[in-house]
């Protein structure tokens, strides 16, 4: 065959007369997208996705089906190129109906993935779900038993019955580990040389520090307290979360892997900012959200009135303030939750929770609710402190109620609860805890610029602060105090961007583009209904006295038959769909400009030892042609006519698949996951 030579891109490319350019672009390291496109079958040039342009000619070209032409100069990334290319991803999207990745890993802040991990739990290979957990978040122990789970609002079961008990079955996996005496250790890269300073041992600090220590990072954490672990430490209370038992040990790991934890350590005091910041090649900002926010109300200075944070965080450092016998919670949050069923086990007789709006507006956990009521705590919603009444010494003696009803719904979409004219209650108290959020105090930050609400301010996808190599992340950042996971989230994304920054070439977080399903397109009465497992809890009576832990924990019986209820909804395929992997390179995609017609979609069909999702098939006839001119058994067909084409057994004729040599070999040229060999 004749040597030829083509330009590509500005590249001399070797290759041979007869040779289609993709073959010559490939074989010299361009990779052009092609989804159609296998060396095992003839040329179809169906996708559309591999044009290029060549020089001196008017149209582009399919490079799949063009035959290079020796010294002929051609482009992939014309702009003509580019729009044509994207117009072919966004058709081909258009019409595809499948989920690149779960919705519960999409909607937990730290992308978490569920469904690889429930999997191994039902497998019952603890020590792989962990290992799938720690890819994302390092305290999977201590996240599965406080975390509000937002994953499980959108877990597809909910359809079925119930949404998995997803958060309760990390906590599983994560306790056999951690007391297997063999718990689950990451590998660490080689040293880089490059120093990591993080202020702030939270949740969002000790995770930056676990990833970055991971790339092989010199990483120090500094905190003010004389113990690492921030929020989840001194503001969840030991009936949620057991400090030495679970929390320290998933730290001990962390500091294991080589990071330096240095505590009661506080910038402004013990070094300025800048000194600290100076030693290294990035500072990580992640110190949390640490002042209660008033009530806004007259007499909150009186004695025995205290911030929520500082209240939980006295009794977990065994300073608990004298809260007397009647005690009001100001607040609805899961802060207001602790607040309150920790009063009961410091012996107050009458604890109420004063909530502005009803039980149903309530952003506490249901079950947190449900628990404190059962040990006692006085719920009185729709009523707001209207004033704070102390007694001749100082301390608080009553508490006036205003009286509320709810109105329009507010920017939050809740309904707005507006006072009730002339309405009062009065509550005889000892003493009233504010539980109604934190703020940042940022003191010792010298020069990191604020936002308008005096928070400090960050990019959300590369973690910058004004001050080159300062990031900062968590509660102390833009939106201000949130849930643990979603610190966690920032503080291992902002590792990866950090990482980045410090190899010379920063790459800012970014989702990428995924395929999503509606559940309105999935046919649920197919799944056979089957419980939700319940967590079981020490008898109220008995815990409302002591501050060991709630929850018991499944047991194995419980925890693989929960596991056994997930619909596996991401695609088997993701980490191999050619499909997927291409149209994440194309910039801005937006399908929905083509959303119109579908092709007919038809649930999944067994054939022989492979399952078929038509709402994957992009028709690029692949399969179909493998079958015919590879294996010679011609199985395969294209059925129906015009946009209503599907593939199906040759002539749409069931006995036809009797003659399947169950080779496989159509699901391996698949692009998409639209074939599962399930056998
Ligand atoms: S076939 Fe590819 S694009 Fe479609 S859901 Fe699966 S991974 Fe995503
Ligand atoms: S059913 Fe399983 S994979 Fe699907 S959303 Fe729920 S936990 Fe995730
Ligand atoms: S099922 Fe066949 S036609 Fe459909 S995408 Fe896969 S290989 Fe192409």
């Amino acid at each position: 065959m004749k040597e030829i030579t083509i330009t590509i891109d500005g590249k001399k490319c070797k290759g041979f007369e007869g040779l289609t350019v993709l073959s010559i672009a490939r074989n010299n390291g361009i990779d052009i997208p092609s989804l159609c496109y296998n060396g095992r079958v003839k040329v179809y040039g169906a996708c559309g996705v591999c044009v290029v342009e060549m020089e001196g000619s008017p149209k582009l070209q399919r490079s799949c089906a063009t035959v290079a032409t020796d010294g002929a100069v051609y482009h992939t990334d014309t702009p003509r190129v580019k729009q044509a290319r994207k117009v072919a991803f966004e058709l081909i999207m258009s019409d595809h109906e499948g989920d690149c990745l779960p919705p519960c890993m999409l909607r937990c802040p730290a992308n978490t993935n569920c469904q690889a991990y429930i999997k191994q739990i039902a497998l019952g290979n603890d020590k792989e779900a962990v290992k799938i957990v720690k890819e994302t978040n390092p305290l999977p122990a201590s996240i599965g038993r406080v975390c509000p789970h937002p994953c499980e609002k959108d877990c597809r079961r909910q359809y079925v019955e119930e949404p998995l008990s997803i958060a309760f079955l990390k906590y599983f996996a994560a306790d056999n580990d951690l007391f297997s005496g063999d718990t689950y250790v990451p590998e660490v890269a080689p040293d880089t040389g490059k120093r990591v300073g993080i202020i702030g041992g939270g949740p969002a600090g000790l995770t930056a520090a676990y990833f970055l220590r991971l790339a092989g990072h010199d990483v120090t954490v500094v905190d003010q307290m004389p113990h690492m672990g921030g929020m989840l430490r001194y503001g969840i209370p030991e009936y949620r979360l057991p400090k030495e038992g679970i929390l320290q040990k998933e730290i001990d790991q962390i500091e294991k892997l080589g990071v330096t934890f240095i505590n009661d350590y506080k910038i402004g005091r013990d070094t300025t900012f800048d000194d600290f910041r100076k030693y290294y090649d990035a500072t990580l900002v992640a110190i949390g959200a640490w002042t209660p926010s008033s009530i806004g109300c007259p007499g909150e200075d009186a004695e025995g009135v205290y911030g929520g944070i500082d209240f939980l965080r006295g009794v977990i450092e065994g300073n608990a303030p004298d809260i007397g016998k009647n005690v009001a919670i100001v607040g609805g949050g899961n802060t207001a939750m602790d607040a309150c069923r920790t009063s009961v086990r410091l012996g107050a007789e009458n604890v109420y929770v004063i909530y502005r709006r009803t039980e149903a507006e309530m952003p506490a956990e249901k079950v947190e609710i449900k628990e404190a009521k059962e040990e006692g705590v006085q719920f009185k919603f729709l009523t707001n402190p209207a004033e704070i009444i102390a007694g001749p010494d100082g301390r608080v003696k009553q508490m006036k109620l205003q009286v509320m009803e709810l109105g329009e719904p507010d920017e939050s979409g809740r309904r707005k609860p507006v006072p009730v004219e002339g309405k009062f209650e009065i509550l005889e108290l000892d003493s009233v805890i504010s539980a109604i959020g934190q703020r940042v105090d940022p003191k010792g930050m010298d020069g990191v610029a604020l936002n308008k609400r005096g928070i400090i301010a960050a990019d959300e996808c590369t973690f910058r602060t004004n001050i080159p190599d300062v990031f900062a992340v968590g509660d102390a950042t833009n939106k201000g105090a949130s849930i643990a996971i979603e610190a966690i989230g920032e503080g291992q994304k902002a590792a990866k961007v950090i990482d980045s920054f410090l190899k010379g070439n920063e790459i800012p977080f970014s989702m990428p583009f995924l395929s999503k399903k509606d559940p309105k397109d999935i046919d649920f009465t197919q799944y056979k209904t089957e419980k939700r497992a319940e967590m079981p809890v020490r008898e109220a009576a008995v815990r409302r006295r002591d501050f060991k832990e709630v929850n018991k924990g499944f047991d194995r019986d419980d925890a693989v038959k929960e596991a056994l209820r997930c619909l596996e909804c991401g695609c088997h395929d993701y980490g191999e769909c050619e499909l997927i992997k291409f149209a994440q390179r194309e910039p801005e995609l937006d399908p929905s400009r083509f959303a119109g017609e579908k092709h007919p979609r038809f649930k999944e069909q067994k054939l022989v030892c492979i399952e078929r999702d038509q709402g994957k098939c992009m028709s690029c006839n692949l399969c179909v042609r493998v079958c015919d001119e590879e294996v010679g058994a011609g199985i395969l067909g294209l059925v129906g006519r015009g946009f209503n084409t599907v593939i199906k057994p040759e002539f749409n004729d069931p006995k036809t698949i009797e003659k399947c040599l169950t080779c496989k070999a159509c699901a391996e040229v698949c692009p998409t996951g639209a074939l599962k060999i399930i056998g």
